[in-house]
């Protein structure tokens, strides 16, 4: 059969894998995952209690105004119901900006090595991707490219942090890129990690009302897999102009994301103890990795986010991911970046020094 064409220039996302089935694989009883940035601690407590008081309401479709949640969020950034958009993760209002704005005939532009749906989109529409040459985010870089073709670009993502390799952006800096580029090209400002970068230097922090207030093409993405660890229940949302939300809505299915994660969300919102506790063990763990990166030699870079990155030198990350698998811990292998790293999810300090263990081990072999 054949399909779009386009279809042959795309590869499959690759996920981090599920604890169950590395546990059945390798036989292992006790897995832990380091993998895909979710919360160590779990679910929010208060959304737990909200899971529970729901489930019974399963078999009821979501309000599909979502106005709880809205509201929320509206408060929460002091800005207006009608300025945000809720997806079944970040991930889908990626998916409406760039369905919303590319096709065959123009193009995106990103960094070196950023969050992979970005181009798995836009790929989708057919459109060109245009990568600046250094791997973290360079604005000159940005400029440089967006100015040579400006009538190409309409969609210009920023990663702030940037995932996998953990890096943030000023504030103040990216401002000011926005102010040189185009009103026609929308500004996608995904900030999954942002919670997590403002907790460390609020020089990175972002904040929605004044991006909206400022710019008519800014799309600022939160979610609720990270920090709120929900990854399960998918959901996310976007912050913009209400023409873009309006755009964006004519691509929404009805009943995007269920009734039992609109709730939890509002809950894990009110959990501040949790997200307390969350920020402050990234911080003071994370350490722990930088330190035993120093001792064997592994370069780093600053992180801002939930996770850290090892590159290697003369050890190979595969290798190295293959071993650590095997006494069940996963972690994110880079390869399918191009590079020869390992993006590790800072977990509790139980996980972790169960992590640092094992390394130390299959390094030292
Ligand atoms: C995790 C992540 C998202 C969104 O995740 P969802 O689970 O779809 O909300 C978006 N961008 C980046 C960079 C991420 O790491």
């Amino acid at each position: 059969m054949n399909f779009n064409e386009f279809l042959n220039h795309l590869s499959n996302y690759e996920p981090g894998k599920d604890i169950e089935v590395i546990a059945k694989e390798y036989g292992i009883s006790e897995v832990i995952k380091l993998a895909s940035n979710e919360n160590p601690f779990g679910v929010p407590p208060k959304a737990i209690e909200s899971l529970k008081q729901n489930a019974s309401k399963a078999y009821l479709y979501p309000d599909d105004s979502m106005i709880e949640l809205k509201s929320k969020l509206a408060q929460k950034y002091k800005i207006k119901n009608e300025n945000i958009i809720i997806g079944a993760g970040s991930d889908q209002i990626i998916e409406f900006a760039v369905h919303s704005k590319l096709n065959p005939q123009n193009a995106f532009l990103q960094t070196g090595v950023t969050f992979a749906m970005y181009e798995i989109y836009a790929k989708q529409r057919g459109a060109k991707c245009y990568k600046t040459s250094s791997i973290t985010h360079d604005l000159k870089e940005f400029k440089t490219l967006y100015d040579k073709h400006k009538e190409e670009i309409k969609i210009i993502f920023l990663c702030l942090p940037n995932n996998p390799l953990g890096e943030c952006l000023d504030a103040d800096e990216v401002l000011e890129f926005i102010r040189d580029v185009d009103k026609d090209c929308l500004l996608v400002l995904d900030a999954a990690y942002n919670e997590f970068a403002s907790f460390k230097d609020e020089k990175k922090h972002l904040e929605p009302y004044d991006l909206i207030k400022e710019f008519e093409n800014v799309l600022f993405l939160g979610t609720f897999s990270k920090l709120y660890g929900l990854g399960g229940l998918r959901i996310g949302y976007g912050i913009a102009n209400t023409q873009i939300i309006n755009a964006f809505y004519k691509l929404r299915a009805p009943f995007n994301v269920s009734n039992l994660a609109l709730k939890a969300a509002v809950a894990a919102l009110d959990d501040e103890e949790f997200v307390k506790k969350t920020l402050k063990n990234n911080f003071s763990q994370m350490q722990l990795y930088y330190e035993f990166a120093k001792k064997h030699g592994i370069k780093t870079l600053q992180s801002y986010t939930n996770f850290i990155t090892y590159f290697f030198d003369e050890k190979n990350s595969i290798d190295l991911s293959e071993k650590l698998l095997k006494k069940g811990i996963i972690i994110r292998n880079l390869k399918s970046y191009g590079l020869n790293a390992m993006r590790i999810t800072i977990g509790t300090p139980y996980e972790n020094e169960k992590f640092l263990t094992e390394m130390e081990k299959i390094l030292k072999k």
